[in-house]
């Protein structure tokens, strides 16, 4: 069981560059869709741990992750 359920992502996909990133990091949890921006996929299976590394791989900066039980923002770090 993974931990995509206790936390909340949300891709800008006007600022994905499309490079890939997230998804080699962590390609239970991100894919690239059709128009070439990162998508979640929320049968993940990945631990915290290793989403929050692959969404703070992204250059731009393009996903955000909070807790959902707490509210904390997670990434991206200030
Ligand atoms: S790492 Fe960021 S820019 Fe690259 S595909 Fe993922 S969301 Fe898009």
């Amino acid at each position: 069981m993974g931990d995509i359920e206790k936390l909340k992502i949300t891709i800008d996909r006007d600022e994905c560059i499309g490079d890939s990133l997230c998804c080699n990091e962590a390609p239970e949890t991100f894919e690239m869709d059709d128009e070439d921006k990162a998508v979640v996929l929320e049968t993940s299976t990945d631990d915290r741990d290793t989403i929050l590394e692959a969404a703070r791989s992204c250059p731009v900066d393009a996903i955000t992750i909070e807790d959902k039980s707490t509210g904390e923002k997670l990434c991206p770090e200030d």
